[in-house]
């Protein structure tokens, strides 16, 4: 049997991780600026999490969801107070699809309607709000049909006024910043303006955190720099640093009844394990602040290059804008100078590294980029 070919892949096979850096199976080290899609958040094979998951494993404990599991409300108390939501409630899931359709769900169940506002460029998993991700027209993820989902152009408050008017919107489904389509951050004011439009008009607003969250834009979530609260946010990636979770963040105004979501594998015990790990250790290794601190050195760094367009982000989550196709420069980079980076489209580099990047590790990029260009 073949794999099934949807995705390009580089044919480098990675055999180990430390760090911000990964070995291929003949050894070489490369710095990795990507993350594997955003999902490396404490770091490659950090000891803790590595010794917890290790520990996890020896009890062989693989039981789905019927009976008790304690290490699922040890999570929740503990996403609780690292994100500042404690007075929310957790629904486990396994990916970031899968969370957005549990929210969109929650939020249709809640006030019964099926209209759903999504942002042009936005990417939410292969799900029902599903968008077309790019400016390339093959690259669009399926509709599903039990949602109607109409598109507006981000920071458009005016439109999303006037749709929501009508008072027959679900839900508005918004990234905390949008990943796929180019490292696009909302307007403060503008996600400030659109939480009051949702409030007066009975629409839910859904915050998908899934690659801006996990302390990836310097806070714990990237709303939290417009000090809104959503009512459901939805969280994958960094939440495992590489093994499958995901959440929905349930704002209290949701009442849980019996039989309204269900899963099978969610809140695994060794998913759980890995996503409690990764909480202590973003604590105490205070990557949230190092997020910010390194991720704005290298922004300043970055934009005293005379090549690059725009170079835009929080924390580390940063896209380079480029005039031309970054292909070239990207290969470069990998092949020549040994650096994993990502892309948005034709002409944006994105940066997703892991959260324990250092300066050492920056200059080292910046360094290779210049030679590249
Ligand atoms: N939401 C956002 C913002 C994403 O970037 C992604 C994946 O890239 C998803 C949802 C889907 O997550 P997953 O691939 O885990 O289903």
């Amino acid at each position: 049997m073949n794999l099934f070919d949807v995705y390009p892949l580089f044919n480098i096979e990675i055999s180990k991780g430390i760090g911000c850096h990964i070995y291929d199976n003949q050894g070489v080290e490369y710095l990795d600026l990507y993350g594997g899609h955003a999902v490396i958040s404490i770091g490659h094979s950090h000891p803790y999490f590595v010794q917890k998951l290790s520990q996890q494993l020896d009890k062989l404990v693989f039981y789905s969801n019927s009976v008790q599991n304690k290490l699922q409300i040890e999570l929740s108390e503990k996403l609780g107070k690292a994100s500042g939501y404690e007075d929310y409630s957790l629904f486990l899931v396994n990916s970031g699809a899968e969370a957005n359709e549990n929210a969109l769900k929650l939020a249709s169940f809640h006030n019964g309607r099926r209209k759903v506002i999504a942002f042009r460029k936005s990417f939410h998993g292969r799900t029902s709000a599903a968008v077309r991700v790019t400016d390339n027209p093959n690259i669009v993820a399926p509709i599903n049909e039990g949602f109607d989902v109409e598109f507006i152009e981000l920071n458009d408050i005016d439109s999303v006024r006037h749709s929501l008017q009508k008072g027959d919107v679900c839900a508005v489904i918004i990234e905390g910043i949008q990943g796929v389509g180019g490292i696009r951050i909302p307007e403060i004011q503008f996600l400030q303006a659109l939480r009051d439009a949702c409030t007066a008009t009975g629409t839910l607003l859904i915050l998908d955190e899934v690659q801006s969250g996990y302390g990836r834009s310097g806070k714990f979530f990237a709303h939290q720099y417009a000090g809104i609260r959503p009512d459901l946010i939805t969280v994958a990636k960094g939440m495992g640093n590489g093994f499958p979770i995901g959440g929905v963040l349930i704002n209290p105004i949701f009442e849980a009844v019996y039989g309204m979501l269900g899963t099978t594998f969610g809140g695994n015990h060794l998913a759980c394990t890995a996503a409690i790990a990764v909480l202590e250790s973003l604590k105490v290794d205070h990557l949230i602040e190092n997020a910010d601190k390194i991720g704005n050195y290298l922004m300043d760094e970055l934009r005293k290059i005379p090549q690059i367009k725009e170079v835009r982000g929080l924390g580390l989550m940063i896209g380079l804008e480029f005039e031309q196709p970054v292909k070239e420069i990207r290969n470069k980079l990998l092949f020549d100078k040994k650096i994993f980076t990502g892309v948005s489209g034709s002409n944006i580099i994105r940066l997703l590294p892991p959260l324990c990047l250092t300066k050492v590790d920056a200059d080292f990029f910046i360094l290779g980029l210049k030679e590249v260009i």
